[in-house]
């Protein structure tokens, strides 16, 4: 069951596959209305489209402030306000520390971590006027501890996960509630791409042992633009299977 989001308007980055689409479904479904924004315009368009009436897609590049500051003014001209931001674009994949060029961590950092800092930032003085509302800050399993071959990455996921603890403190008194949200092994593309299988035993480094869909991410996130969540903020809430909660029993004992 979707998260009561009714009369709420929402702008989720990277929202043309994955985690983005799964969570533009949860608001619409919800009640709510979604700003779907990404690179990829086709899809982009195809997967808003998909969703009807309460739904929109705008282009959008998370490194670009003028882009930002489009993507705002395009979803108070349709939707006549904003009451959330996911910041939920991201690049994955690393290499080890000893093989990770400059350039490439310089660009992981720069999407992943500046492009969720303008975001809050561009973001403030919207949602102030509409009288407060949510962030939602996706960052990762890899913000929560040290995960082999994710240089930038995890670099980029343990930012993500400290600048939305001192967004929380800014912005209470501004009545805008910032948390962070780490997936475990989740499968999109993303994924797909470095070989994760989905179903059971897909994931046997994770307590459950199988990788999670989208939907389950997207329950997560769609609560805390709820005014369910109304006194959670400064929150990290790991969506992983088990994964960050410790080693398996597998792990331990090799059975
Ligand atoms: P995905 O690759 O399917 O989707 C990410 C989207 O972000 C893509 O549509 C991509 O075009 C978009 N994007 C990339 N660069 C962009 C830019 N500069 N500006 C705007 N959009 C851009 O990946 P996903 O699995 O859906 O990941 C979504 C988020 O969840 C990412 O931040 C990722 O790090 C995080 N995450 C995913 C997993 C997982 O297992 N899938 C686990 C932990 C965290």
């Amino acid at each position: 069951m979707a998260a009561e989001l009714s009369g709420k308007v929402v702008i989720v980055t990277g929202g043309a596959r994955g985690l983005g689409a799964a969570m533009g479904r949860e608001i619409v479904e919800g009640g709510g209305k979604v700003l779907l924004t990404d690179v990829l315009e086709k899809e982009g368009a195809e997967t808003a489209a998909a969703l009807g009436d309460a739904a929109r897609f705008h282009r959008h590049d998370v490194t670009s402030e003028e882009d930002w500051a489009a993507v705002f003014a395009y979803a108070v001209a349709e939707f006549g306000r904003v009451d959330g931001l996911v910041n939920n674009a991201g690049v994955g994949a690393g290499e080890m520390l000893e093989s990770e060029t400059v350039a490439h961590f310089r660009r992981v950092i720069d999407i992943n971590l500046v492009g969720v800092f303008i975001g809050v930032h561009t973001a403030i003085p919207v949602l102030r006027e509409y009288g407060g509302g949510s962030i939602v800050n996706i960052s990762s399993a890899a913000g929560l501890m040290g995960l082999a071959l994710t240089a930038g990455y995890g670099a980029s996921k343990w930012g993500v996960r400290g600048l939305s603890k001192i967004a929380a403190v800014e912005l209470a008194e501004g009545r805008i509630r910032v948390n962070s949200v780490h997936p475990g092994m989740t499968y999109t593309p993303m994924v797909e791409a470095v070989g994760v299988k989905p179903g059971e035993g897909g994931y046997p480094g994770a307590p459950m042992g199988r990788v999670g869909v989208p939907e389950e991410i997207a329950s997560a996130v769609g609560f805390l633009l709820s005014d369910a969540a109304a006194y959670v903020t400064g929150a990290e809430l790991a969506v992983d299977g088990g994964w960050t909660a410790g080693p398996t029993v597998r792990t331990l004992t090799g059975r």
